[in-house]
């Protein structure tokens, strides 16, 4: 394929997209708010708009491409292209998303599995799809039971606990108990304005709480990843998404979890990592699966 593909990795607040060639590289990205409480045809405005975007910006146009790789929220079906009712995506229900994109677009659009907490298990070099193609729905392992409620209807789902939203909520638990900290001042006293970057310059700034709050979200990630490392002896853990900015705040509290948690001999194995495209990877990936896709038709 000597044509160019673009990325797309669709999230609840932003939807970002790049354009990237057959080797991987990106030629021009671009993000902006997904405008998710207007519904499926707004976040699809967003999404289009964005992929015309990049196409100026590296001074393309749709003639170009060979396909579009969305990273989309699950749970969904990548081969008939529908998602079926995304918690972070208001109002959508079975939504065959695939097709009303080449509708727009005019090129093929394959789904892959979007970014959060949850992503893809990678088996011998191929991603693990399960039979209806719903599988590594990670961020609703329960870590707690009648833990949180989750906004996919369960309790106790690792989502709540380990993204920065679950973070943000562990903070706002132990502020509303009187905690002293110096979110208080960060927030102006209105904890709904809270930020995960403020709990990270807090962090920073030698505010004991806001340490803690990231390490115990740490420590939340790692009771997940114990199971997944028991479950699958995988050799690495890539973790991505806002939250890897911590560093070893929060990695070291995941990989004492995870060696607390799991069989010795696949804790010792897996190497838990931050993932070498930082932010790139929802729209690289998703650029690679189309391309995959393309080169194998599946
Ligand atoms: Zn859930």
């Amino acid at each position: 394929v000597s044509k160019l593909v673009a990325g797309i990795d669709l999230g609840g607040t932003f939807v970002k997209t790049a354009v990237v060639n057959g080797q991987g590289q990106i030629m021009a990205k671009s993000s902006r708010p997904s405008n998710a409480s207007g519904g499926p045809n707004a976040v699809m405005d967003a999404m289009e708009e964005g992929v015309d975007a990049v196409l100026r910006e590296a001074r393309m146009s749709r003639k170009d491409l060979a396909a579009a790789g969305i990273g989309a929220p699950g749970p969904m079906n990548w081969q008939s292209g529908v998602v079926y009712s995304p918690p972070n995506l208001p109002g959508w229900k079975d939504i065959p998303l695939a097709q009303l994109m080449i509708d727009r677009l005019g090129v093929p659009c394959c789904l892959t599995l979007g970014t959060g907490v949850g992503g893809g298990i990678v088996v011998f070099g191929k991603l693990l799809r399960g039979i209806d193609g719903t599988a590594a729905e990670i961020g609703h392992l329960c870590v707690m039971r009648g833990g949180r409620q989750c906004n996919c209807g369960a309790k106790g789902c690792l989502e709540q606990y380990g993204s920065v939203t679950g973070m943000l909520k562990t903070a706002i638990e132990g502020m509303q108990e009187g905690r002293k900290t110096l979110l208080t001042e960060l927030c102006k006293g209105d904890t709904s304005r809270l930020t995960g970057k403020m709990v990270s310059d807090a962090a920073e700034a030698g505010d004991e709480y806001a340490r803690w709050v990231i390490e115990e979200t740490g420590r939340w990630l790692g009771i997940g990843i114990a199971s997944l490392v028991n479950l699958l002896n995988p050799e690495k853990v890539v973790l991505t998404g806002g939250m890897i900015g911590a560093g070893e705040m929060l990695f070291k509290p995941i990989r004492e979890t995870v060696n607390a948690q799991a069989f010795a001999v696949p804790a010792k194995r897996a190497q838990i990592v931050a993932a070498d495209l930082g932010g790139d990877a929802g729209v690289v990936g998703s650029a690679g699966c189309a391309l995959d896709r393309l080169k194998t038709g599946e």
